[in-house]
């Protein structure tokens, strides 16, 4: 039994290492502040299970108080002119750059990549601030002559006020700065619900648009559960548009909630990813861009590539090749340079994962390689999984749903219109990938193929930020993020008319 003072210096201890847990609070009005509630909750590191940080599980009443801030801040922000705005978000995008490794480090550490991933999670959001500080100097609209004379007709863009911002885990810096930059660009305030997973990403990349000098109140960092902010945030009658970005489920009920009070709602929701491999495909590019979209980030990104469709002619070739290639593949502490796959990222995803796993063995579908959760000394306190490749039947559930883990199923397929029919076979339509030499079939797949982002010999991942980026049927509703049209959610259009004739002209009624 330890003595009495033994076991006090064992509490002081726990105590300073409790103490030495970050608990960083809410961001609200430009100061971290204390929730009205007392309940928080922990992030912690999927490749270990450490706690990284502690965050409150904010209230209705946070989330109240948040958009209070938000209000008041937003006719400054507004009438502050636009080309400013982009400076502070190029001052954010600079900071960033600097705080790049510590950053891209805290994303493999909080969310669980590879450190190259956690490193391009940041990269890509450097880039999005770059490229959206300059829209600040165009938010071009139009001019158009009148029908009638000495008529002058423009439009303009106006933010839509206060803004919710609903953001998942897997991109943890550059979901929320695609979304919180174009939205300051804009010219709106926000409250920012990011998933409880990542939180801690979350809070640095406000500390880092308060450095740059976002003023007090244009963006608040409210954290908790979806099920209470996400849910305050869709329905509060003074936040104007919600985006959001995670799954369908979610996506849904979010959208319902925006709708019964007619705000505006943008989803970027799940995805079913299929890459095609012709009997014509370079196979070396083929294998390496399967690799990389099926396992990389350990298949949790929206546009991984879940099913890999191949014609007959080479599908024995590419299959065993591939096996062997993803059975080479390290599995490890993501921090660790050498891992080419890390965790996924909590013990639900494990759950849904390993779910899957077993739905693909009743189905049917014949386990290629992978299949178990790794737990020895090497993955302790970890969320690992091996690569898994399925040999499957297109309208098994495993080739259907969306899994968001690290589970590829490989399909047989006769030609190029049974390759088409089978990737479009799908509820989502977010991102796709045709191997082939042939030009024709190229430009038919790119017509043919039901989806918001279609590759040709590249993977079905590399997203780039100034091209528009989003889906159709169940991954979204409408509308795209990024590139040219990612100001569209975040403004509404004004149309001005000058009459310098003096006097009263009738549209449509004058005489012609
Ligand atoms: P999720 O469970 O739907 O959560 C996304 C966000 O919504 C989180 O902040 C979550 O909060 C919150 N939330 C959950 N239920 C809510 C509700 N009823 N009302 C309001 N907010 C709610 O998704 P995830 O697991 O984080 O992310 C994975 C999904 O995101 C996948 O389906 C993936 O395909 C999709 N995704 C899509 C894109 C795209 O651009 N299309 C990009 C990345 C990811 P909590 O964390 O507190 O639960």
């Amino acid at each position: 039994m330890p003595s009495k003072s033994a076991a006090a210096a064992a509490v002081e201890e726990k105590k300073k290492s409790r103490s030495a847990i970050p608990e960083p609070g809410l961001y609200i009005d430009g100061k971290w502040v204390h929730s009205s509630g007392r309940g928080l909750f922990e992030t912690r590191n999927p490749a270990t299970g450490d706690v990284l940080a502690r965050f409150p599980l904010a209230t209705p009443e946070d989330v109240k108080r948040a958009v209070e801030a938000a209000k008041r801040a937003f006719p400054g922000w507004k009438a502050t002119p636009a080309p400013k705005r982009g400076e502070m978000l190029l001052r954010a995008a600079q900071i960033m750059r600097q705080r790049k490794e510590e950053l891209g480090r805290l994303v493999s550490e909080e969310m669980g990549k590879v450190i190259a991933e956690g490193r391009g999670d940041v990269q890509e959001a450097i880039d999005f601030l770059e490229y959206i500080a300059g829209e600040g100097r165009r938010l071009l609209g139009e001019t158009t002559p009148s029908e009638l004379k000495e008529k002058f007709c423009l439009t303009v863009r106006q933010p839509v006020g206060v803004v919710g911002l609903i953001t998942p885990w897997n991109f943890p810096v550059a979901i929320p700065v695609w979304k919180s930059g174009a939205a300051l660009i804009s010219g709106c305030t926000m409250v920012f619900k990011p998933a409880s997973l990542t939180p801690l990403c979350a809070a640095r990349l406000v500390e880092i648009y308060h450095d740059a000098g976002i003023p007090p109140g244009v963006i608040n960092l409210v954290t908790g559960s979806g099920g209470t902010v996400g849910d305050a945030i869709a329905n509060h009658p003074d936040i104007k548009a919600v985006s959001f970005t995670g799954g369908t489920i979610a996506g849904r009920d979010v959208y319902e909630k925006a709708a019964r009070r007619l705000a505006a709602c943008e989803l970027e929701l799940g995805g079913k990813n299929p890459q095609m491999v012709m009997e014509d495909a370079n196979l070396d590019l083929a294998l390496e861009g399967v690799l990389f979209g099926a396992f990389g980030t350990a298949g949790q990104r929206c546009t991984a590539t879940s099913r890999l469709i191949v014609h007959e002619k080479v599908y024995d070739e590419m299959v065993s090749r591939l096996v062997k290639k993803a059975q080479g593949l390290r599995l490890g502490n993501p921090v660790d340079p050498k891992s080419d796959v890390g965790p996924v990222s909590s013990e639900d995803q494990v759950r849904t994962v390993m779910n899957y796993i077993d739905i693909g063995k009743r189905e049917g579908a014949k386990l290629l390689t992978g299949g178990r959760r790794l737990t020895g000394k090497e993955h302790a306190g970890g969320y690992y999984i091996e690569p898994t490749i399925f040999e499957a039947k297109h309208g098994m559930r495993i080739t259907k749903e969306e899994i968001f883990g690290p589970v590829l199923s490989v399909i047989k397929v006769r030609d190029f219109d049974e390759a088409i029919r089978v990737a479009n076979d799908v509820d989502y339509g977010l991102s796709s990938s045709i191997y082939t030499r042939d030009i024709n079939r190229a430009f038919k797949a790119m017509d043919a193929l039901d989806v918001g982002i279609c590759y040709i010999n590249a993977p079905t991942i590399g997203a780039e930020v100034h091209l528009p980026f989003g889906g159709t049927k169940n991954t979204g509703n409408g509308k795209r993020e990024a590139g040219t049209v990612a100001v569209d959610e975040f403004t509404e259009w004004k149309t001005v008319f000058v009459d310098y004739s003096n006097r009263l002209q009738k549209a449509q009624i004058d005489p012609r």
